[in-house]
């Protein structure tokens, strides 16, 4: 029977997910779920003889139901080829007691490509597939990694534009780079005076605009999003929770069967929150571990029951995870009510209004397979430090949010569990702030006499994402009040 995906908040229509895939958000403000979890089927022990690509494949025909087999392999081999720089795409290394999947051998060295590299083909397949001729328009708000993600992944794919906002300033340097001296033609690059928050319900709201929607509709237009709400992002990246369990059992790590927890840096809460649908599918896994960094709005969110966004946003090391609205909790909130759309709605509706919900006891309980913890700045960089100078291994400041948050799981002793710190950036993305962090760094100008000081003290070959930018061109200078995003929208199209 096909999976069916409906709004988090009571539109009650029905989609195919090829479908919901195109939409990206409900017209409500909802976001898409599945109406079930599928219950994976596949012999765990026979899991771990599985690449990838073969992985991928199990895992998203589960949930994208209406996809032929032969329409998902297509996508699946576009994406994950030799674009990324590891043949196991995903592969799961130990350094010294610690597990850690990296998840950033793609094309822009971190985690979102694993989802941003097959969306381009879900989609343009879903169009196909629906007979929509439309252009699709992606928007997208960035932190500063799904914008060059996105870029890299739509970029000259027939039949796309794509227009990515981000917040001049909250971005590193690199980030900045990637993403300015984008060449495709298809694309455009914007900073935003504004944090994050400011660009993604700009964006937002630009996807409520009915009038503007309409007129652009009238040009052959449609909106779509590549922010990690589209389900077409969510679901690849169940994948890779799948693929490090298969890998863990292979390695004789775990047993099969065995309960596996994860500790996954969070922001918008969409990397873990695919480790929920695998948990709810029918992987073996325990605690997932919510990491986050001084803008700690989830660890006080798991710790209370209640959400609050009125307070300081804190620029950290880890820019990727400094968000005080994290859009894909909504979906867990949804699951917590038992799916009670109403109940949710009014919950987003008093998050929109006045920055806080809380949820009550029974609903606590939904909550109930996350564990929240959080690493000041100071915890960062000695955690850096520390598992450099125990194993070499030389890890990124968001990696580092989570194998901070391990230690302190570990030393709270809650349970024996095997735990798989998800590493969501290579160092070369953020070398400013690791090299600080293993004392390396004083104050030389050049980013890139860092990272190839990195390159000599990790033995990590500089990525070739990184040699790209070395001596790109600026191709986009735009920067906008959060006040004219929409006017910069309706003007590009
Ligand atoms: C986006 C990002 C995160 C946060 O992931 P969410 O899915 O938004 O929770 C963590 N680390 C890096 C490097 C990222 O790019």
């Amino acid at each position: 029977m096909d999976i069916i995906y409906k709004s988090t908040r009571g539109d009650k229509r029905e989609y195919t997910a090829s479908e919901a895939i195109i939409k990206g958000l409900c017209d409500d403000g909802g976001l898409f779920v599945p109406d079930r979890f599928p219950k994976f089927d596949f012999d765990l022990a026979e899991l771990a003889e599985l690449d990838y690509r073969q992985t991928a494949f199990r895992v998203m025909k589960e949930f994208l139901t209406d996809y032929s087999d032969e329409e998902l392999l297509d996508c699946i081999n576009k994406a994950y080829d030799d674009k990324f720089d590891d043949k196991d795409i995903a592969p799961l290394v130990k350094k010294g007691d610690q597990y850690y999947l990296e998840l950033f051998h793609g094309k822009t060295i971190a985690f979102k490509d694993m989802a941003l590299s097959i969306l381009p083909h879900l989609l343009t397949t879903a169009m196909k597939k629906n007979n929509d001729d439309k252009e699709v328009v992606i928007l997208t708000a960035t932190s500063g990694d799904t914008g060059k993600a996105a870029l890299a992944g739509f970029a000259d794919v027939k039949g796309t534009r794509i227009i990515v906002f981000y917040p001049k300033g909250g971005v590193s340097r690199i980030q900045e780079l990637q993403m300015v001296t984008e060449k495709g033609k298809n694309t455009r690059v914007i900073g935003v005076k504004g944090n994050f928050d400011d660009c993604q319900s700009g964006v937002k709201e630009i996807f409520n605009d009915e009038e503007l929607k309409k007129e652009l509709a009238g040009k052959g237009y449609e909106f779509s999003s590549a922010n990690s709400i589209n389900i077409g992002r969510l679901i690849p990246q169940v994948a890779y929770y799948v693929y490090a369990y298969g890998r863990m059992v292979k390695n004789g790590a775990i047993k099969a069967g065995e309960e596996l927890n994860f500790v996954v840096p969070t922001g918008n809460f969409g990397n873990i929150l695919a480790a929920y649908y695998a948990k709810r599918s029918g992987l073996p896994l325990g605690k997932l571990i919510c990491a986050s960094n001084e803008n700690k709005v989830l660890f006080d969110f798991f710790k209370t029951g209640r959400y609050d966004k009125n307070r300081e946003f804190i620029l950290t090391s880890s820019p990727s995870m400094d968000i005080l609205i994290s859009s894909n909790l909504e979906r867990l909130i949804y699951f917590a009510c038992g799916c009670d759309t109403g109940k949710n709605a009014e919950l987003m509706k008093s998050l929109n209004e006045k920055g806080i919900y809380e949820l009550e006891g029974k609903m606590r309980e939904g909550l109930k397979d996350f564990y929240g913890s959080y690493a000041g700045e100071d915890e960062v960089f000695s955690t850096i430090k520390s598992v450099y100078e125990e194993t070499g291994y030389i890890i990124d400041t968001h990696t580092a949010v989570a194998a901070a948050a391990e230690r302190k799981y570990r030393a709270e002793g809650l349970d024996e569990n095997k735990c798989v710190i998800v590493s969501t950036a290579s160092p070369y993305k953020f070398t400013r702030n690791v090299m600080k962090a293993i004392g390396q760094e004083s104050g030389e100008p050049d980013d890139f006499f860092l990272i190839d000081k990195l390159g000599e003290l990790s033995k990590v070959k500089v990525p070739p994402a990184v040699e790209e930018i070395r001596n790109a061109k600026i191709l986009h200078d735009t920067v906008c009040e959060v006040s004219e995003m929409k006017e910069i929208v309706r003007s590009s199209l």
